[in-house]
């Protein structure tokens, strides 16, 4: 993702980043495609080596030529294909990879415009409390709030269109993983949770009164995304939405590789954050490249 930031620039979408999917629907639908939303995928049927049905939780079952997933990895090889399609090696890469962090979002919705507080030409501040870049100094804000750095983000600065005219939409971007939320027992029943979401987002929304004065006072909409809402969105594994860490053990710079897209499978492919590292122009470059991959590909049948 940051690579693609290098060398191809970067951008905000009018409407938000919703707005690049729902154009990308209207655009297939155009084209005769048919879209099957809030359709969970069980199941890949493999025979004689090839795909040929994918299996949905209302029972559906999909002929395919070829199928392409955008699941995650894990939830593609170990859940709809199967370990017993697969060789063994793969299987035991994709088990022993490590995830991509996760991230804790805090949306507000405030009846004051703090546009003129951002710097010039900007709608982003990150607060950080020390320069320290080192692992040490990362383990160290890890599970602990207050010596997070995080991000407020002003959308209402370059998008007049999420929020009413003199509100913003503003938004906090924490590094609070998964597992912290696992290690502090969040997940004991609903109002626990809720409960300690919301102490969480306060104590963030106080410190980045440091630079928006009052914003606690002019809060109209509060709602708080753990890694965990995440994940249920996505189905991605630990609500990474990265893929795979993106470390030298594991491999940089998978993407515009076209063999990350393939798997043993000779008619599956892969695409999206899993295949080709994070980042919405990264995964839609991932997308032409499967696509690409199907065109030059035999047909199972
Ligand atoms: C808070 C946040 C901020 C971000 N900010 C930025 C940013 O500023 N810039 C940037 O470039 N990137 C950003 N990203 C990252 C970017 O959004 C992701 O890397 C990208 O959306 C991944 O795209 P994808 O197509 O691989 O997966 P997703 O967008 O996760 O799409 C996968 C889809 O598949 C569906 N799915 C999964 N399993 C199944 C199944 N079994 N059956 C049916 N459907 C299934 C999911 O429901 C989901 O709709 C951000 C991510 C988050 C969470």
């Amino acid at each position: 993702m940051w690579a693609s930031y290098h060398l191809s620039g970067y951008y905000y979408f009018e409407g938000g980043s919703a707005a690049i999917s729902n154009a990308l629907a209207d655009r297939f639908a155009n084209a005769g495609g048919i879209l099957k939303l809030g359709t969970k995928a069980t199941g890949i049927d493999i025979e004689a080596d090839k795909a040929t049905r994918v299996r949905t939780a209302a029972g559906g079952c999909l002929e395919a030529r070829y199928v392409v997933s955008n699941a995650s990895i894990p939830t593609t090889y170990l859940d709809l294909v199967g370990k017993e399609h697969l060789p063994a090696e793969v299987v035991a890469k994709v088990e022993a990879k490590k995830l991509a962090p996760s991230t804790t979002i805090v949306y507000l919705g405030v009846d004051f415009d703090y546009s003129d507080l951002f710097p010039s030409g900007s709608h982003e501040i990150i607060l950080q409390p020390s320069y320290g870049r080192t692992k040490e100094d990362f383990d160290a804000m890890a599970c602990t709030p207050e010596k997070q750095s995080f991000a407020i983000t002003n959308y209402s600065a370059i998008d007049s269109t999420g929020a009413p005219a003199g509100k913003n939409a503003i938004a906090l971007t924490i590094n609070l993983t998964y597992d912290c939320f696992d290690d502090w027992g969040w997940t004991r029943s609903y109002s626990d949770f809720n409960e300690q979401k919301a102490d969480i987002a306060w104590q963030f929304i106080e410190r980045a009164e440091e630079v928006l004065p009052e914003l606690s006072t002019h809060i109209e909409v509060l709602e708080v995304a753990t890694p965990q809402t995440i994940e249920q969105y996505t189905q991605n594994p630990k609500g990474s939405w990265a893929g795979f860490d993106v470390d030298p053990s594991q491999g940089l710079m998978a993407f515009s590789d076209p063999e990350a897209h393939k798997t043993p499978i000779s008619n599956l492919f892969l695409a999206g954050a899993w295949a080709s590292d994070g980042g919405q122009s990264v995964v839609l470059g991932s997308g032409l490249i499967a696509a690409a991959l199907v065109l030059v590909t035999e047909p199972s049948n």
